[in-house]
């Protein structure tokens, strides 16, 4: 299968960013052009909720994030599909960094429901054990796919800033609650990203690729329709589309499984 399109890249809008000069909305679509990537989606984090308080990270990610970017693109001619999304936060089951309203003028969401780094922000697991941090995730999951908010989840199941205890939260998951929980993204018509951050350098790995292998098998199983995403920050994180084979190959995904984005006709991202 061509890896094609990618729906999560991050600009200079994004304050996690540290190629400010280089990563330009237009330096970004040139490199797909390049690569020949037929559709990238941007998705730079924005805070949209007049009802929560963000945290001081947030604060300034605010809903003109997307007016500068479409106002950038404005300045852009490509023969590539270009979309215009964010990555949205989950900071507790039931509550998210934007609105309804907000997410109807996007062409896509991504909604992150593991930024567990988060401290100050995201709510944590009630205990340290593999079995909390996993419950906990899924309760996250459940609520991001049932939101109403959400295209496709951002980075499924993998635990921000514990990294070293994907494997044994993962393993605590039984394949009946995971078939269940994918089921429930598969009604609400929420997609599942691909992303390279299941393809950690070999230099600190700290988890299995079997791992997210297992439960994106399990995905498909329940009919989940997926998203590719680099999540790049950079040029050089944008050029790693290609290593996502490792993961469609190993987990069977076809051109079949990718998400058909809304509005469009016969046409997957
Ligand atoms: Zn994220
Ligand atoms: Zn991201």
């Amino acid at each position: 299968m061509k890896l094609n399109h990618d729906l999560h890249v991050h600009t200079y809008l994004s304050a996690c960013c540290g190629e400010k000069r280089r990563q330009t909305p237009s330096a970004a679509i040139s490199l797909a052009e390049q690569m020949g990537v037929q559709t990238i989606g941007f998705a730079d984090h924005v805070w949209a909720n007049p009802d929560i308080s963000p945290s001081d990270w947030y604060r300034p990610q605010d809903e003109s994030q997307i007016s500068r970017l479409r106002a950038d693109l404005a300045t852009v001619s490509t023969g590539i599909r270009v979309l215009v999304g964010c990555e949205a936060e989950t900071i507790a089951p039931g509550q998210f960094g934007i609105t309804l309203q907000f997410a109807e003028t996007l062409d896509f969401v991504l909604l992150a429901c593991s930024h567990f780094h988060m401290k100050d922000l995201v709510a944590q697991p009630e205990s340290n054990t593999p079995r909390a941090l996993a419950e906990h995730m899924l309760k996250f999951f459940r609520s991001g796919v049932s939101s109403g908010l959400a295209t496709s989840i951002a980075h499924p199941l993998l635990p921000c800033g514990r990294l070293d205890e994907f494997d044994a939260a993962v393993d605590s998951i039984s394949d009946a609650e995971f078939t269940d929980a994918f089921g429930l993204a598969y009604d609400h018509g929420v997609a599942i990203e691909i992303t390279t951050g299941f393809l950690p350098a070999d230099s600190q790995r700290p988890f299995s690729i079997e791992t997210p292998v297992r439960f994106l098998s399990l995905a498909k199983r329940a009919g989940c329709k997926f998203t590719l995403a680099t999540d790049a920050h950079s040029p050089e994180a944008q050029r790693r589309l290609p290593e996502l084979a490792r993961l469609t190959d190993a987990v069977g995904v076809t051109a079949e499984d990718m998400l058909l984005m809304p509005g469009t006709e016969g046409d997957t991202v």
